[in-house]
């Protein structure tokens, strides 16, 4: 209690974190939002951000700012590393200090999702996921850069492997991002070069699925496709990616050559699951919740 208010401490400034403080504004309690990074991000927007349309800062909005007027609730910049329910408190790692005891009443744990990629981490290296705004900026600056490589290369047949971009998973993340970079190169990059022609570079998007966005109504998926389609993006389904390396993709038996592979299929929660032992988690590390 903080002067006889409950502490309600909430792990992660997301959509789902900070809905749960400002829902707590006229409460009577003492909130405690922690967050390993001091802004709170749109996530539907980073793939315009990992295609130069959006500027970070645009999709990125300071914790504190959001929750400045919010007189019951206090921002903690650090990263919670458990959860100690006796004690009941949660544990954090700051800049400065490591292991600091911060003690709740009520715990709310909004730590999101992660990339997953089904077993197969050694993939993370050559085909890096969409989830944070560092993501993003790096993705940008990957794609960016195979065009100035390309741009800066004598042999022309080099310039297709740099001019290749490959999504690997067809959900709404991969259907937006090859959307955008189909776009990209046709119209916003099309003038830009005078060695290479950046309307060229060829956009594949894979998906071991028989349709693109499975969770959506076929008809959806059917016009989604043919739009893509339109665009000029290459879909190919039925196959996931066998093999990720540093030259590209395999999939059926066939090597797509790509300097440019981001991973944009499935998603694993965060470790926040296993805070909470003996409550049990899955391989995929989802809480299994009303256990007998
Ligand atoms: C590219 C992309 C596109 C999307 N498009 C859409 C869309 O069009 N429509 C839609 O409805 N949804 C979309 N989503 C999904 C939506 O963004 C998520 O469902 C939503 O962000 C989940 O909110 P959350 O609060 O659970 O987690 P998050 O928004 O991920 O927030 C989790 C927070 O917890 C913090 N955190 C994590 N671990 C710790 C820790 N150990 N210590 C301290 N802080 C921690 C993180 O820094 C983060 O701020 C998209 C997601 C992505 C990645």
């Amino acid at each position: 209690m903080v002067n006889g208010a409950s502490r309600v401490v909430i792990v992660g400034g997301g959509f789902g974190g900070l809905a749960a403080a400002k829902a707590l504004r006229h409460a009577p309690v003492h909130v405690t939002l922690i967050d390993r990074t001091n802004h709170h991000l749109f996530q539907p927007l980073l793939y315009q951000v990992a295609t130069s349309v959006l500027a970070p800062g645009q999709i990125a909005s300071p914790i504190r700012g959001i929750l400045r007027k919010q007189k019951n609730a206090t921002v903690i910049l650090g990263e919670v590393t458990g959860v100690n329910k006796d004690l009941r408190c949660v544990l954090v790692n700051s800049a400065d200090r490591e292991g600091v005891e911060i003690p709740y009443d009520y715990l709310v744990l909004a730590t999101g999702v992660r990339h997953s990629y089904f077993g197969h981490n050694e993939f993370e290296k050559f085909a890096p996921g969409l989830k944070g705004l560092a993501d993003a900026v790096s993705i940008r600056n990957k794609i960016l850069q195979a065009f100035e490589q390309a741009e800066a290369e004598e042999d022309p047949s080099r310039h297709r492997d740099l001019l290749t971009f490959v999504l690997v998973g067809a959900g709404p993340t991969g259907v937006e991002m090859a959307g955008a970079i189909a776009v990209l190169v046709r119209n916003t990059l099309r003038s830009e070069f005078r060695r290479i022609d950046p309307t060229s570079a060829r956009v594949v998007l894979l998906d071991m699925s028989p349709r693109i966005l499975g969770t959506f109504a076929e008809p959806l998926s059917q016009a989604a496709k043919s739009r893509l389609e339109a665009l000029g993006v290459e879909v190919r389904l039925g196959h996931g990616a066998d093999q990720i390396d540093d030259e590209g993709v395999i999939v059926a038996g066939e090597r797509i050559a790509s300097k440019t592979v981001i991973w944009t299929a499935g998603v694993a929660p965060s470790p926040a699951g296993k805070w909470l032992s003996p409550l049990q988690t899955n391989r995929s590390r989802q809480l299994k919740l009303e256990q007998r």
